[in-house]
């Protein structure tokens, strides 16, 4: 692989730490949970996802998504538990110069 091909992808850590918890830590057992719902009038489907703590039950908020409800965009409902997400049947794709190239070109 050239230095040309490698597809360099941003990670932010800049988040300050959450304060300690009191009791559970939650980071014992977490369990998550989805389900995919197919909307026929639109030929679109939807991942939800929920997670939890399975030591003191207490349920997981998603940050940093709008609130909505929506097929075509990432969002969380009202109370920030349910992440929903829109997904597309797959096919493998191969790693080729225009799939490079429309990489570089959403950064
Ligand atoms: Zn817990």
């Amino acid at each position: 692989m050239t230095e040309e091909n490698v597809i360099k992808i941003p990670i932010d850590m800049s988040g300050t730490p959450l304060p300690e918890p009191e009791g559970c830590k939650h980071n014992e057992r977490t369990l998550a949970e989805c389900s995919i719902t197919y909307l026929d009038d639109l030929h679109r489907y939807v991942l939800e996802v929920r997670a939890h703590c399975e030591t003191c039950g207490r349920r997981f908020r998603f940050e940093k998504l709008p609130v909505a409800i929506s097929v075509t965009q990432p969002c969380v409902d009202v109370h920030g538990y349910t992440v929903s997400l829109p997904i597309v049947p797959g096919e493998h794709r191969e790693i080729t110069d225009g799939l490079l190239a429309s990489l570089r070109d959403d950064s």
